[in-house]
């Protein structure tokens, strides 16, 4: 039977098993996948269980998806320009590494808000962390309009932006006003919004009116920040597809079917989420 594995520390609150035991139930594949809360210090232990053929591969979450990028054998380019794993494959006795939350952020997009590439002014990304180098890597492979990078700790926006080019440019907050008003796609790539709390200087009506707002914190799914862009009449696309769409690749190497993300697989996670904010 194929196994493949979630691995992470902690790991209790991941989505993941949800995700890909749903697909291999609705396509009847006889296959297992399993969380494991590995800490930084046994993860060398597990990717030699990895390449004994014990699974087919799996997917990395915090705090190991660098830290795993030097055990691979490869790295794809996605992974190795983003500098992070969260999924990996055996591939002809070759543990490859791969970065799939790039593809899942831009199938998220294109699903729910179709279109928002074309003639797109400039993006806005608030965030500097590591979830912002797979969503820099993936507007510069699907567009040429620049890119803002704000953070709170600037210099944490300029190494970042240093790292891609001219067409990031890293900016402080006190600039966003005048940022937002040419901005074609606003993104929230900072835990803001976990606990109800909004960003500082972000006046959404700055924004054109023809903007689409995007978060990717999904929990909670409706965030301070969609929220209030969902009242201003903007376009708005939550985080949870990001999740769902980023779990298609890895379920094609490990089980060998394309899966789907359909409203019923949303439907269920999105009861887990209400469930746990509940408990
Ligand atoms: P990270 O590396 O820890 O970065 C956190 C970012 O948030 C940094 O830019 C940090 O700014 C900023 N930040 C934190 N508290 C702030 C505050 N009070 N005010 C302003 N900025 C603040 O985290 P990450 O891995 O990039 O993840 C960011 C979020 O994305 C998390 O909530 C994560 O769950 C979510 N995520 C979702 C998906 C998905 O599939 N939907 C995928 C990946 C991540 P400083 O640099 O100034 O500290």
């Amino acid at each position: 039977m194929t196994r493949a594995f979630v691995i992470g520390h902690p790991i209790a609150h991941s989505r993941s098993p949800l995700i890909h035991r749903y697909w291999l139930e609705q396509l009847q594949i006889t296959g297992q996948y399993d969380p494991y809360d590995i800490p930084p210090e046994a993860l060398a232990d597990f990717v030699g269980r990895i390449r004994t053929g014990e699974f087919a591969g799996g997917n990395v979450t915090i705090p190991l998806k660098e830290r795993v990028t030097e055990l691979c054998d490869e790295l794809t380019p996605t992974a190795a320009a983003i500098g992070a794993v969260n999924t990996l494959f055996v591939l002809d006795g070759q543990l490859i590494g791969d970065n799939t939350d790039a593809y899942g952020f831009l199938a998220n997009l294109d699903d729910k808000a179709p279109g928002w590439d074309q003639n797109l002014t400039s993006a806005t990304i608030l965030g500097a962390g590591g979830a912002s180098r797979a969503l820099i890597f993936a507007l510069m492979n699907r567009t040429s309009a620049p890119i803002n990078l704000v953070n709170r700790t600037r210099e944490r926006a300029e190494t970042l932006a240093d790292a891609f080019g001219p067409s990031v440019r890293p900016t402080g907050q006190e600039e966003l006003p005048d940022l937002l008003a040419h901005t074609g796609l606003l993104i929230n790539a900072t835990s803001l919004g976990m606990h109800d709390e909004r960003h500082d200087q972000l006046d959404l009506s700055r924004l054109p009116k023809s903007a689409v707002v995007t978060d990717i914190v999904y929990v909670p799914l409706q965030t301070p920040l969609l929220d209030d862009a969902a009242k201003r009449g903007l376009k708005t696309v939550d985080g949870l597809g990001m999740l769902l769409h980023q779990a298609v690749p890895g379920f094609e190497y490990w089980f060998g079917v394309r899966p789907e993300v359909d409203n019923s697989l949303r439907q269920r996670i999105e009861a887990d989420l209400f469930a746990r904010d509940k408990a």
